[in-house]
């Protein structure tokens, strides 16, 4: 018999365990012990994941499905600059009980382990690419400064002559500008 040690994602379900048509909802909130994803953003090791859990007892075993609310942080894809986001993310699996055929989930003695169900379900969320916000103008090629709202257009039409004197018309008022 495989046994293994309840880890901090394990829930008790002993209650429900065999009896089909139980049901219960469980929450968990797990400060992770390791940096969760690989890409430029992650959930950082000790950031708190909240779990919304409903189970239900079927005949094949403890279906498992809710929610995974926590944050991640890492750097914008275009810009670099530091960003953190909240994330939500849905799941839903089967933990099968122990039998002939080898499940990736089961239910093991009296608990399920949602560690690998909810780490990979986040994992698979966070953006490949991520950025600060949705119109992030990015670095400025020729100065790799993070552009900003306001110079971007301008940087970005070759400058020549006309250019050249309106931008000597207004040459500190860029902190003037409205914002979009
Ligand atoms: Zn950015």
């Amino acid at each position: 018999m495989r046994k293994r040690r309840p880890g901090p994602f394990s829930i008790n379900v002993r209650d429900i365990v065999h009896h089909p048509g139980e049901m219960r909802e469980a929450s968990l909130e797990v400060a992770v012990a390791e940096r969760w994803g690989e890409g430029l953003v992650a959930v950082a090791e000790g950031e708190p994941v909240v779990v919304d859990v409903r189970l239900e007892s079927v005949h094949e075993g403890i279906l498992a499905s809710g929610t995974v609310d926590t944050e991640y942080t890492g750097v914008c894809g275009r810009c670099l600059n530091d960003i953190a986001e909240r994330l939500q993310v849905e799941f839903q699996e089967l933990f099968a009980y122990p039998g002939e055929e080898a499940t990736d989930f089961e239910v093991q003695d009296d608990h399920v382990d949602l560690e690998t169900l909810v780490r990979d379900a986040t994992v698979l969320a966070l953006p490949f690419q991520p950025v600060c916000q949705p119109d992030c103008p990015g670095l400025d090629p020729a100065t790799g400064e993070r552009r900003t709202e306001n110079t971007g257009s301008e940087q970005s039409v070759p400058t020549d002559s006309r250019w050249a004197a309106l931008q000597e018309y207004t040459p500190d008022h860029d902190d003037e500008s409205p914002r979009a």
